[in-house]
């Protein structure tokens, strides 16, 4: 018989502040509409610009604690994720993930809010079970490339593989924009030169992000939001559209895009 299930699409949330957890606006709206427009997932693995690690880990808890992973924000510290996780989802990607060594975390981590803050309004109910892989602070774009292709099975099976970052990300020139109207130029330059080329789909250019824009640097000072793309693209098949639920420049060097493939 032919299988006419269609593989499970593939999301990377931009999520912006922390305080998304509570907000509503436009990106709330528009990750709570994402997930209540697809297939309830058997479980989501998700890949958080917060978990950043030495070596490849995920979370092996059968109830993950919301973790507050910044500082402030005490509006959201009565926040929790209340999500089951799957040890045996975890178990089973330290296995696809071979040769890679994959360690599980029942200790250390449990959901940081790049994951929460996301989910608390794609998934509100909190009844979909989640497991968290960290990205590989001491390997390349191109390792989280080739590590996430591995992954691909997931997708046939009824798992949501996930990811939340942000395609441009500034801190430092965020606070310094403070009280200024619009965005700053590399900002948009780069946002617009990333979702142009995932258009395109040439994911060598985005896997050697840091040459897309002669700005790259400011864009990306750091690689932790922007790897979790990496992940993504590393998922998507021939043919398979692309769509934009929100894109914009928040504070200036803060890029919203969010993307969704399949
Ligand atoms: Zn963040």
């Amino acid at each position: 018989m032919e299988n006419t299930t269609k593989p499970m699409p593939v999301v990377f949330f931009g999520h912006g502040t922390p305080m998304n957890a509570i907000w509503q606006n436009a990106y709330t709206r528009s990750w709570a509409k994402i997930g209540a427009e697809m297939p309830r997932p058997k479980a989501i693995v998700m890949v958080s610009a917060h978990w950043y690690t030495r070596g490849t880990w995920v979370t092996g808890q059968a109830n993950p604690e919301t973790v507050y992973d910044f500082g402030g924000f005490t509006e959201l510290e009565n926040v929790v994720y209340p999500a089951p996780g799957d040890p045996a989802l975890a178990a089973r990607l330290k296995e696809l993930l071979i040769p890679t060594e994959v360690g599980i975390d029942n200790e250390e981590w449990g959901f940081d809010h790049g994951t929460w803050s996301v989910l608390i309004h794609a998934f509100p109910k909190a009844d979909v079970p989640v497991i968290q892989l960290s990205i590989d602070g001491t390997k390349p774009a191109s390792f989280h490339y080739e590590l996430a292709k591995a992954l691909a099975p997931l997708r046939d099976e009824g798992y949501l593989i996930a990811a939340s970052g942000n395609v441009v990300h500034n801190l430092r020139m965020w606070v310094r924009h403070q009280g200024l109207n619009g965005a700053y130029d590399w900002a948009e330059r780069f946002e617009a030169r990333v979702k142009e080329t995932l258009e395109s789909g040439d994911d060598a250019a985005l896997v050697n992000y840091q040459t897309l824009t002669p700005e790259g640097r400011l864009a990306v000072p750091t690689p932790d939001h922007y790897l979790p793309l990496v992940f993504m693209i590393a998922l998507r098949r021939p043919g398979e559209p692309i769509k934009f639920p929100t894109e914009g420049i928040d504070g200036g060097s803060i890029s919203m895009l969010s993307f969704q493939i399949g």
